[in-house]
């Protein structure tokens, strides 16, 4: 029988007050994994009470940095002492081969260590002011923070959410998508096992619609961190106007992946594939918008083409899969509509573009992995995120078209150049607007290090330093050091 989960609210757990449940079903087999609450907002303002009751009146206050570290460790000993059924139950709700789910699994632990050390390093800072004066920096948590994550990276986007907001001593209430919500309430499980006061994490399971919203919008929740899509993303912030949130939000992105003529042609096809196929091209950053030299061109496509067969689509759990099936039926839809636009706009479709055939796939997600050739940077599919196996190839002529073209976009998140000409990396890396630009590479990211976009892809920084900073308020202290009263009337 499928496993019926709970949510965490106030250190209990709890069913909807409505009783709903929703069926988490495994998008490769269409079977049921785990049956979970679908919560409504009244669950959410009950979460939001428990969270407000922990930190406003809780002894979370009182914890020392070096208490919230130590908790953080075991945090991430608890995860990786349990990181083969974290990894299998996320590749059962998401689809993604084991061997990423294991990578996830690995990075989540990783970046709970990362903001073990970094909670006794936060730290104030004083400054020479007038000689009457002492004044001082301290820095404090910002209070309750609301965190909406999606369904892609759904234990390792917790982790990016969980850790620096608890590093910094906030609250949280933390919501995973409602596909995808399994690997969350097994952490909430993890933080149940160790010494957090009841209230300081809570973990909802519910729709967007209702249960986000309540989050987004709702008066005593100080902060909002969101990642997703950009026109959830300008939901939220509006919503967030009710009380003057703090927000952060990574939102989408159609990323280019730029070729010059001279880059390494073996390392070129590869960075290519695993740019744009990546956990089914369902990345934020993945490398969809492919710019090439005209000269590299034939050699890169075909190069792709001969390499493209070794993306073998499977269950996640089977050995050997390489690109697992798409998260729902709803976003298969979707993508396969987009195919749809890119031949009716006159783009060659040079492989994929269908669901593969075979008993296996029939009851999954899949969807072969795509390649439009001779795209024109104005066709939707060349501007679009399409967060699916789609890759869209742009030839082009001169250094300054390339830059125009990857940067003719609403979005900047990430972007990659490929060259041995290390003058002209770094001139194209300075010039694309971008939160990431990698050289010859593609996807590495490192919790030690800055996360996040410029133009609609978002607000604000994850990870690395700037991680910690976005929970934390700034309070000047000022000091009086006279006593006479100051005179002034
Ligand atoms: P969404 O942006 O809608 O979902 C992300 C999270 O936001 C989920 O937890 C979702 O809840 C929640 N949410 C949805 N609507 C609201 C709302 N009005 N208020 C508060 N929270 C809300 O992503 P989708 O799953 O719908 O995907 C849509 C597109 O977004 C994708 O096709 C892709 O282009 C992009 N996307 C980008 C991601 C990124 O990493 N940048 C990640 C995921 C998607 P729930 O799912 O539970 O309803």
């Amino acid at each position: 029988m499928a496993k019926q989960y709970e949510m965490l609210v106030g250190g209990k757990w709890t069913k909807a007050r409505n009783g709903a449940t929703r069926d988490i079903l495994d998008p490769a087999s269409g079977e049921l994994v785990a049956k979970v609450p679908e919560s409504g907002r009244e669950d959410v303002v009950a979460a939001i009470e428990a969270a407000r009751a922990a930190f406003d009146h809780g002894p979370w206050r009182k914890t020392t940095a070096l208490d919230r570290s130590k908790l953080l460790l075991k945090l991430a000993d608890a995860i990786r002492g349990e990181a083969k059924m974290l990894a299998e139950l996320e590749t059962r709700n998401c689809g993604k081969p084991l061997a990423e789910a294991e990578f996830d699994v690995a990075d989540a632990a990783n970046c709970f260590e990362f903001y073990a050390g970094l909670a006794t390093k936060i730290h104030g800072e004083t400054m020479q002011v007038p000689a009457n004066s002492l004044s001082f920096v301290v820095r404090e948590p910002i209070g309750v923070c609301g965190q909406i994550i999606p369904w892609n990276y759904p234990l390792l986007m917790a982790a990016w959410k969980l850790a620096p907001a608890l590093a910094a001593g906030n609250c949280v209430i933390l919501k995973p998508s409602e596909l995808t919500p399994l690997t969350a309430l097994e952490l909430a499980r993890m933080v149940t096992q160790l010494e957090f006061p009841a209230g300081v994490v809570n973990v909802v399971t519910g729709p967007g619609a209702g249960a986000g919203e309540e989050l987004a919008s709702n008066m005593k929740v100080d902060k909002i961190a969101f990642t997703g899509g950009t026109v959830t993303g300008r939901k939220i912030m509006a919503a967030a106007t009710s009380n003057i949130k703090k927000v952060t939000l990574e939102l989408g992105g159609k990323n280019p992946n730029i070729f010059f003529a001279d880059a390494d042609l073996e390392a070129a096809v590869d960075g290519a594939l695993f740019g744009a196929f990546a956990n089914q091209g369902e990345v934020c950053s993945a490398g969809s918008k492919l710019l090439v030299e005209r000269s590299l061109h034939k050699p890169l496509v075909e190069g792709m083409l001969k390499k493209i067969p070794r993306i073998k689509l499977g269950h996640g759990l089977t050995a050997g899969t390489k690109m697992g099936p798409l998260v729902s039926s709803a976003h298969r839809e979707k993508v396969e509509a987009y195919i749809k636009i890119g031949q009716d706009e006159g783009a060659k479709l040079v492989c994929g573009g269908k669901r593969p055939a075979g008993k296996e796939f029939e009851r999954g997600n899949f969807l072969e992995p795509t390649i439009f050739d001779n795209v024109k940077p104005t066709m939707r599919i060349a501007r679009e995120e399409i967060f699916g196996p789609v890759l869209s190839v742009i030839p082009f002529d001169t250094e300054e078209e390339a830059i125009r073209i990857a940067n003719d976009t609403e979005y900047g998140l990430a972007a990659a150049v490929w060259t041995k000409n290390v003058n002209k990396a770094m001139r194209v890396m300075q010039q694309i607007r971008a939160g990431i630009v990698w050289l010859n590479t593609y996807h590495p990211t490192f919790n030690e290090m800055p996360w996040g976009g410029y133009k609609q892809s978002g607000i604000g920084r994850e990870l690395g330093l700037y991680g910690i900073e976005a929970y934390l308020e700034t309070k000047q202290m000022n000091l009086n050091l006279d006593e006479a009263p100051i005179g002034w009337y």
